[in-house]
């Protein structure tokens, strides 16, 4: 088996492995002006999806594009939510060079569409393919793929601990080559009772003391898990941007949940926004959270709110998750200063960070490895993959990690 590293190698962003020179496991989008693609855009005979986040599916229509329809292979809700961020890049960059595809690219993956549950193998490109949960986000899987001599595990980005939405993996397939995600290599998360604890409490306090509450959140998961969380300590909130779809969504996929019931119950908890009549406005004049995207702040109804509310000490904004470099969420965070459509605008809101990752940290993936002592592992989509190898390989693992467009053989 030969695997050829097209993109998260050394970096998070834009995940895609050709295997055998026919089988493309994701392709994904890095976020960052301009977005970046995957090094080499190949011709696969057929094409694996882990999940449906835009650093793993982002590009995928691209392959389209010509006259090669390959067949594209995900779970159910993976398949859903490619279409819903190919929409939304066709929205944000349609017709411009940061558009890797078009709207008929993107019709022509419903036509191409083979979805599977876990456990449940099936060929592509020659290989036997077997998803298995990854306990990420809804849909997310572990890759194995055997081609007759070598078993890979492709981790996709997976997590060790229960999350509201979704229980966390508990499946260690047997696999001779492991490519492991490394995300949080050097972190300790602290436990997410306490997380959650802490968030809901800093929420009440602010509700009663007569402020709001703004919840930046990526779409696809995260806002989902913070509904569960509004729900379950009786947070009166609203959810805006792209996360109320996906949470329609996922309504219709029970067994891709961790608590359908719970889900269903925090929906309608929850008020959908639908930006009518200047209802934006008058939301931040209430004593509610409001879950909305961007996660980073980089766009979405959040820049509707932050302006609005950004003046009053009484509000309060609690970013949920980590802020990449050079995002207006970073900056708010280190400056005290939030960047909307290009104008610089002091907040004297609150400003708090809370780690509600969807990500092993460093003990989920050394637990998780331990069960691929005898694998050969290979480290991708982290900003210290050398690092951790370094620790994997003093631990008497056989690690390393390639570097972007390497090949590693096997068998
Ligand atoms: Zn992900």
């Amino acid at each position: 088996m030969n695997v050829r590293f097209l993109g998260g190698a050394r970096e998070v962003g834009r995940s895609a492995l050709l295997v055998n020179d026919s089988l493309l496991l994701d392709f994904g989008m890095l976020t960052a002006e301009p977005p970046q693609f995957p090094v080499d855009t190949p011709d696969p005979e057929a094409v694996v999806v882990s999940h449906g986040h835009l650093d793993h599916v982002g590009t995928v229509p691209s392959l389209l594009s010509g006259d090669d329809r390959p067949p594209i292979h995900w779970t159910p809700p993976t398949a859903e939510l490619a279409l819903t961020l190919a929409r939304d890049t066709l929205k944000l960059h349609g017709g411009s060079y940061n558009a890797p595809f078009t709207e008929n690219d993107v019709k022509r993956v419903t036509e191409v569409s083979h979805t599977h549950g876990y456990r449940e193998p099936f060929e592509a490109a020659g290989h036997e393919v077997t998803f298995y949960d990854a306990g990420h986000i809804p849909g997310s899987a572990h890759v194995l793929v055997d081609d007759g001599d070598t078993r890979l595990l492709y981790t996709g980005d997976f997590h060790t601990d229960d999350q509201r939405l979704v229980s966390g993996t508990t499946a260690r397939p047997d696999a001779d080559v492991v490519v492991c995600e490394s995300t949080y290599s050097d972190v300790d998360h602290d436990p997410r009772a306490d997380v959650e604890s802490r968030f809901a409490e800093s929420v009440k306090t602010t509700l009663w003391e007569g402020g709001t509450v703004v919840v930046p959140a990526f779409a696809i998961g995260r806002t989902q898990e913070l509904l569960l969380i509004c729900a379950a300590h009786d947070i009166p909130c609203y959810v805006d941007g792209m996360g109320k779809e996906v949470t329609e969504m996922l309504r219709r996929h029970p067994e891709f949940v961790r608590d359908a019931d719970a889900l269903r119950r925090a929906k309608s908890h929850a008020r959908f926004v639908t930006g009518r009549d200047g209802q934006r406005k008058r939301i931040t004049e209430q004593k509610a959270a409001i879950v909305t995207t961007s996660g980073m702040l980089s766009g979405g109804p959040a820049m509707t709110y932050i302006p609005e509310i950004r003046q009053r000490p009484t509000n309060k904004i609690t970013m949920t998750g980590y802020q990449v470099e050079g995002t207006p969420g970073r900056r708010l965070l280190e400056t005290g200063s939030a960047e909307i459509d290009g104008r610089v605008m002091p907040v004297s809101a609150q400003v708090e960070q809370y780690d509600f990752s969807a990500h092993a940290d460093r003990d989920g993936l050394l637990s998780f490895l331990d069960a691929y002592r005898d694998a050969t592992v290979l480290v991708n989509h982290g900003d210290r993959c050398a690092d951790f190898v370094s620790e994997l390989r003093a631990d008497g693992f056989d690690a390393s990690a390639p570097r972007l467009g390497e090949e590693f053989a096997s068998g």
